[in-house]
């Protein structure tokens, strides 16, 4: 076993799932009302190694939108379906230095990376209008699914429809970063925009559990075979690119802090999930609704400065 004493490493979560309970900074995100409705006590902490010893506590079975944390995903698969050299003539690899929706490309006129909003709007182009060109939206949308749950163990993911349908309303900026990438023709041509933009808004509102997610992360940590199927999901310079991503721009404009002081791959979502990943030894959700004033969520980051106080998961704690 990769963690050989398993039940003193539970230990160890456990404490740190009941210190990190007691917090109550932060706000749940309020731009729609299902988000703004999230139960702030709401706390869950799920963990798969890579040779899928599971271990979970609190509210893991609770659903809820994948948000950000579906912009490694979405990426992932286009690195496998296009190929990198295609998908990074469209976006850099760069973090923004700003925030997730800020209305900026850069000096190229593309998208910084693909875990911010522009980058991800334009990873949904190149999904749709790249990859299998002649589907229809719908069936994008289950190829999609389909393919993020095969990461997943083959575990159902769901769809919340208020959501989606309320993201769709309140996005003058999603639509503000899309027209003016389009003005800036960043897209592939016979793109679709208003597609593009639903596409990009379903992704937002797919829905799963700490359980899920967890499973996902340690497909991620297992160089793209999940471990409970054993099924190559990712080819592992996919998974490369996917990390370095998560790295060094997963955590919205808290990623250099974070890089720093946790130095471990993640990535954040406005419904206070989070994706950790500890290379070759397990992948982590956690998920907490309240969010500091960056975005990230208060419980989670919490957890994680523990995790690398108890733990040398730190990139450079080996060194
Ligand atoms: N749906 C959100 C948006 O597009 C997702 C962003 C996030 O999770 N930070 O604004």
């Amino acid at each position: 076993f990769v963690i050989p004493d398993f039940q003193d490493f539970i230990k160890d979560i456990e404490e740190m799932y009941w210190t990190a309970k007691s917090i109550t900074d932060g706000k749940v995100a309020s731009y729609i009302p299902q988000l703004a409705r999230a139960n702030p006590d709401n706390w869950g902490v799920s963990v798969c190694t890579i040779d899928g010893q599971r271990f979970s506590i609190g509210d893991v079975n609770l659903p809820f939108t994948l948000q950000s944390c579906s912009k490694p995903l979405t990426y992932a698969m286009a690195l496998e379906t296009l190929g990198p050299e295609v998908v990074h003539q469209y976006i850099g690899t760069e973090p923004s230095g700003r925030n997730f929706n800020e209305l900026v490309l850069d000096y190229n006129m593309k998208p910084h990376n693909p875990m911010i909003n522009a980058g991800a709007i334009l990873v949904c182009s190149l999904l749709k209008t790249l990859d299998k060109p002649d589907m229809t939206l719908a069936e994008k949308f289950d190829y999609v699914m389909s393919f993020f749950s095969r990461l997943a163990g083959n575990e159902l993911l769901g769809f919340n429809n208020a959501v989606f349908l309320s993201e769709r309303e309140a996005a003058d900026r999603n639509y503000a970063l899309g027209f003016y990438m389009r003005e800036h023709k960043c897209y592939p041509e016979k793109t679709n925009f208003r597609e593009c933009m639903d596409f990009y808004f379903q992704c937002c509102s797919m829905e799963a559990n700490c359980d899920i997610m967890s499973i996902m992360a340690a497909t991620l940590a297992n160089g793209g075979i999940c471990p409970i199927t054993d099924e190559k999901t990712l080819r592992p310079d996919s998974v490369r690119n996917v990390l370095s991503l998560m790295h060094s721009c997963g955590m919205y404009d808290y990623s250099g802090q974070f890089a720093f002081k946790v130095g471990l791959p993640a990535k954040s979502g406005v419904s206070g999930a989070m994706l950790i990943v500890v290379p070759n030894v397990m992948g982590i959700c956690t998920w907490s609704p309240p969010l500091d004033p960056l975005g990230n969520s208060c419980r989670g980051l919490q957890f994680c400065e523990e995790l690398i106080k108890r733990f040398n998961f730190h990139k450079y704690d080996n060194i």
